[in-house]
C-alpha cells in the first residue's frame, strides 16, 4: 500500500533536445530546449544539466539550488548565462565530477568568460559556488551517486534518491555491449530512468562514436534493470514531433515515452 506520508520527489522536465536548440511549428510537444530537468526534493531543487531548458526554471520557492552537469558540452551549460536564478540574491551550488583533470570551474568558465560572453560567474548578482564533486554526495537529503558515461570527452551518468525512490539520467550515452551491464546494475529497480535515445537504428549506423545511443538498447536497460519507468531524452535535432511520435508508436509500453518539456513526473 503506498505510504501517503512519504515526502515525494517532483520531477519536471525543462528540456530534452540534444545537441542544439530547435525551434519551429513541427517541433512544439517535444520542445526545442536542450537537456535540464528540475528534481525538487524536500527542501532542494537540483537541476540536471543546464542547457537552454533551465531558462524556463520555474518558481521554485525557498529551496536551496543545485544544478548537477554531466559533462560540459555546450548543450548541457548553454542556459546557464540565463538561468533565472542566477539574476537573483541567491546561493548556487554546481557540481560535476573533474574531466580530464579539469575542475568544474574552469570548465564551466571556458564558456562564461570574454570573449565568448560579455561577463563571468562571478559578476552576477548570485552567489555561485562551483565544486569538483566525488560522488557518491548528499545534497540535503537526497543521495547522489555516479557512473561514467560512455561519450567523447566523458560525461556522468547521475542516479539520485529521496526517501526510498530514486531516479536515473542517462543522457549523452552511447550503448556498447560490454559496459551496458555497468548501467544496468545502476539503474537496477529505479523507479525512473532517463535515456539518450538520439537516433533510430538506422541512423545510429551512420553515427558510432557520436556518444549517444537509440530507443531500443534504452528498453534494454530498462528491462535487465528491472527500472519502471523510462522516458527517452536528447531527441535529434532535426526530429519533428510527427517524427518522434512514429518511434514513440513504435515502442508499445505503457510506462515508455519519449519525455516532453513540461512533463511532471511524481515519485
Ligand atoms: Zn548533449
Ligand atoms: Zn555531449
Amino acid at each position: 500500500m503506498e505510504d501517503n506520508t512519504r515526502k515525494k520527489m517532483k520531477i519536471t522536465v525543462l528540456g530534452v533536445r540534444g545537441s542544439i536548440p530547435t525551434e519551429g511549428k513541427d517541433m512544439l510537444e517535444f520542445g526545442g530546449a536542450t537537456s535540464c530537468i528540475l528534481v525538487e526534493a524536500g527542501d532542494q531543487a537540483i537541476f540536471l544539466d543546464a542547457g537552454s531548458g533551465i531558462i524556463s526554471a520555474p518558481d521554485i520557492g525557498e529551496k536551496q539550488i543545485s544544478v548537477l552537469i554531466t559533462h560540459p558540452h555546450l548543450d548541457h551549460i548553454l542556459g546557464l548565462p540565463f538561468f533565472p536564478y542566477i539574476f537573483k540574491d541567491c546561493k548556487i551550488s554546481i557540481y560535476s565530477p573533474k574531466r580530464d583533470d579539469t575542475a568544474i570551474s574552469e570548465q564551466v568558465e571556458k564558456y562564461l568568460s570574454p570573449p565568448l560572453w560579455p561577463c563571468r560567474i562571478s559578476d552576477y548578482p548570485s552567489e555561485v559556488a562551483l565544486f569538483d564533486a566525488e560522488l557518491p554526495i548528499k545534497i540535503g537529503d537526497v543521495l547522489v551517486e555516479g557512473i561514467p558515461s560512455i561519450h567523447p570527452g566523458g560525461g556522468t551518468v547521475y542516479k539520485l534518491t529521496y526517501e526510498g525512490k530514486s531516479l536515473v539520467y542517462a543522457t549523452d550515452y552511447e550503448h556498447d555491449e560490454d559496459r551496458i551491464g555497468e548501467l544496468i546494475g545502476f539503474s537496477k529497480n529505479t523507479d525512473l530512468l532517463f535515456y539518450d535515445s538520439q537516433y533510430t537504428d538506422e541512423e545510429y549506423e551512420t553515427h558510432r562514436g557520436y556518444g549517444h545511443s537509440t530507443a531500443k538498447w534504452g528498453m534494454r536497460v530498462m528491462k535487465e534493470s528491472g527500472a519502471k519507468m523510462l522516458r527517452f531524452v536528447h531527441h535529434d535535432p532535426g526530429h519533428t514531433d510527427e517524427f518522434l511520435r512514429r518511434m514513440e508508436a513504435e515502442i508499445k509500453s505503457e510506462v515508455c515515452s519519449f519525455a516532453r518539456r513540461g512533463e511532471v513526473i511524481v515519485l
